[in-house]
């Protein structure tokens, strides 16, 4: 039996992929800049409109990456005031590995509504 993703685990998924995606297009959009803008008045705002919206979809992926927050604590999941890690495999607060469950560990924990 497969047993799917946490909702959690999809979302950071889907930043991930946003990020990557974001990346992968850098390529491109330097070689366009080498070339330098068209002659054409016409040309020249469209290639510089096209920057400026790679610019900044990179800029709000990452962002988005990386307002992620670990499902245990909540903290940032992959940074804190002294470190910044987007390839950590658990929380950087509170050592949650990543792709975890975030449901099993409390099942055994009583809250304070529990007693
Ligand atoms: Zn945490």
């Amino acid at each position: 039996m497969r047993v799917g993703l946490a909702a959690v685990w999809r979302d950071y998924r889907n930043r991930r992929r946003s990020l990557l995606a974001a990346l992968a297009v850098a390529p491109i959009v330097a070689a366009a800049s080498t070339l330098g803008p068209p002659s054409a008045p016409a040309q020249a705002s469209l290639h510089h409109l096209l920057l400026a919206t790679w610019a900044t979809s990179l800029v709000a992926a990452v962002v988005w990456f990386a307002r992620f927050r670990c499902p245990h604590c909540a903290a940032p999941f992959h940074w804190t005031w002294l470190v910044a890690n987007p390839l950590s495999r658990e929380c950087l607060h509170c050592g949650f590995e990543k792709w975890r469950d975030p449901h099993a560990g409390r099942a055994y924990a009583p809250t304070v509504n529990d007693r």
